[in-house]
């Protein structure tokens, strides 16, 4: 007998899993096109935060043609996108000093021009506001915890996590077991590294033939800023110090609303040293004058963290599969160096609502939406992917000076000539993939942090909101708990310890020995150990619903 609980089911045309951009924009268009048809579609979307935006963390400078094609009247109706882009500035940092590269030799698709500085959580729950309004349920607080499939492997809808499940496994008195949402079709909209994505794109090879997807890790601060520094509308990205020249990523700095900036620094996680911490690294380019003259009186007032894909065009994994599709960045759809997602987030959400909905119309179910696949194809997104795909590969193998100039002449010859030198470059390794024994690599001295500019984790993550029921099973499962010390620590000096930006995870020296200690409590979602884990012996599982960061203008 199987001692799997008995799950009430509920059953949907289309089950929408996050509440993201590329959810909402999904289950917005799938009730205007069936008000447009005067036909019924019943839609849910389940969000494992307590709140639809809770869990949404990005830069966020947005290219409008999304919400322009999803939300035509959105100036009229309210939403949440109100400081145009007024100046845009390039630099790269040395230690002490700065070089600004002039706009003219940026390509022009980098212009942020006609773009919006915006908190794209904010964005979120004015789109779930607009998404209920239409009809859609919107379940904030379930997490989709597992796949149900049909007899032939098609997917047919998902679990939604139990609630009252104690750390040993034992169920509490409020233990309330998930239920079955069934779908027509489902569509994974989880954002980067999504679990149940990740399960599916590996249980049927959506990968294959693709290369591997690549991510980095972005770490964000909200900043008040004093008054007189805040430039509305100012647009800053950096590049280079502290980072060597062999570790990609850079800064990035929006002013916004009143007198709120967006802080936010990327590494990418191809990175190779062991010793090497994001949040510190974060922490030390606040302290370079360009960026700290800003920061002067002014106030930290938010802080998260969150992956970002990086794989871009040739990473993208099969879209579509029998009875769903995954869409945004669970599928990865970021142009790089624009740093800019959100836009086809809601394209490709619109795309596969669409597919959906001229699917249900012909009576079908749980079958492959080819149509989705095929408009990705021709569309927008596939072009805006396309023209940039070598400049990750090139920073990769080049470093950040050479890699970034050879990426540059590449966009601009796609720009003018609609094809560029290099054909289409390969990523080469993983991510987890690419880290050094700690043995050939130099410790990181990091300085301490003087709470004015720069800061510790724990005081960091109190500013997340983060809450987390105690008494539940650790949702960072350890395929194999004597890794982390027996393989980890002795090859790599365990670089959870440095790479988790939530001191999640801890060596603690004991009289028996190192043990490896996890507090999962403190977790912001990020999903950065999942990738990054050397020996991929991480599997990051959604905790108990409403879990997680309350991320407030993100
Ligand atoms: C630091 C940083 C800066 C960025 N800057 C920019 C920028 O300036 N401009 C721009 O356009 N883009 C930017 N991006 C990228 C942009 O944020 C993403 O492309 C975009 O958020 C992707 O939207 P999405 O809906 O696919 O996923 P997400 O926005 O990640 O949303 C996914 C949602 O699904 C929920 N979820 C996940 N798994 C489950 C589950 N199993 N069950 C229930 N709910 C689940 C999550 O809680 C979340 O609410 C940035 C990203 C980062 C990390
Ligand atoms: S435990 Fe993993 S997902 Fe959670 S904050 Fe740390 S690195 Fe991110």
């Amino acid at each position: 007998m199987s001692d799997a609980p008995e799950r009430e089911s509920m059953e949907y045309d289309v089950v929408i899993v996050g509440a993201g951009p590329a959810g909402l924009a999904a289950a917005i268009r799938l009730k205007q096109l069936a008000a447009e048809a005067g036909r019924e579609v019943s839609v849910c979307v389940l969000e494992k935060g307590s709140e639809v935006g809770a869990h949404i963390l990005s830069g966020a400078v947005i290219d409008p043609i999304g919400i322009d094609q999803l939300i035509p009247g959105w100036r009229e109706k309210g939403a949440p996108i109100d400081t145009p882009v007024t100046k845009d500035l390039f630099y790269f940092l040395g230690s002490a000093e700065s070089f600004r590269l002039p706009n003219f030799i940026m390509p022009p698709l980098m212009s942020n021009h006609g773009n919006y500085i915006i908190s794209l959580s904010n964005l979120c729950k004015w789109l779930g506001q607009q998404a209920e309004a239409l009809g859609v349920e919107v379940y904030p607080g379930f997490p989709a915890a597992d796949i149900v499939y049909g007899e032939s492997g098609e997917v047919r809808g998902v679990v939604t996590g139990d609630l009252g499940v104690a750390r040993d496994g034992r169920h509490k008195d409020s233990y309330t077991p998930g239920m079955n949402l069934l779908g027509k079709y489902t569509l994974l909209a989880e954002g980067a590294r999504g679990s149940l994505s990740k399960i599916i794109i590996n249980r049927l090879g959506l990968h294959h033939n693709r290369e591997p997807q690549k991510y980095g890790i972005g770490l964000k601060e909200l900043w008040e800023l004093a008054p007189e520094k805040h430039r509305r509308g100012l647009v800053m990205h950096t590049m280079g110090w502290p980072l060597d020249n062999a570790t990609g990523g850079g800064l990035f700095m929006y002013h916004f609303d009143r007198n709120l900036c967006a802080l936010g620094f990327v590494v990418h996680l191809n990175y190779r040293n062991p010793y090497l911490s994001p949040f510190d690294e974060f922490q030390r380019v606040k302290t370079h004058p360009r960026i700290r003259q800003f920061l002067k009186g002014g106030k930290r007032i938010g802080y998260g963290a969150r992956a970002i894909t990086e794989g871009g065009f040739q990473s993208v994994p099969k879209l579509a599969f029998p009875g769903g599709a995954l869409i945004g960045c669970a599928a990865g759809f970021v142009n790089l160096p624009r740093i800019k997602g959100s836009h086809n987030a809601i394209l490709t959400g619109m795309m596969a609502a669409e597919a959906a909905f001229k699917a249900l119309g012909e009576g079908r179910a749980n079958d492959e939406l080819t149509e989705y696949e095929e408009a990705y194809k021709g569309s927008s997104v596939w072009r805006d992917l396309k023209r940039v795909r070598n400049v990750k590969p090139l920073w990769s193998k080049l470093g950040t000076i050479a890699g970034v100039v050879a990426g540059g002449f590449d966009m601009w010859c796609n720009q003018l000539f609609g094809f560029g030198l290099f054909g289409t470059l390969k990523h080469g390794k993983p991510d987890h993939a690419c880290l050094k024994p700690a043995s050939e690599c130099k410790p990181i001295a990091y300085a301490k942090p003087d709470g004015v500019f720069t800061f510790d984790k724990p005081s960091s993550v109190f500013l997340s909101n983060t809450n987390h029921e105690e008494d539940q099973p650790v949702h960072l499962v350890l395929k194999d708990p004597s890794i982390p010390i027996r393989v980890n620590l002795p090859k790599y000096d365990e670089p959870a310890q440095r790479y988790c930006p939530a001191l999640v995870y801890e060596v603690v020296e004991e009289p028996s020995g190192p043990r490896f200690q996890i507090n999962a409590q403190n977790c912001v979602h990020c999903k950065t150990c999942d990738i990054k884990d050397p020996e991929q012996n991480i599997v990051w599982v959604p905790p108990e619903g409403g879990g997680g960061p309350n991320y407030v203008n993100m």
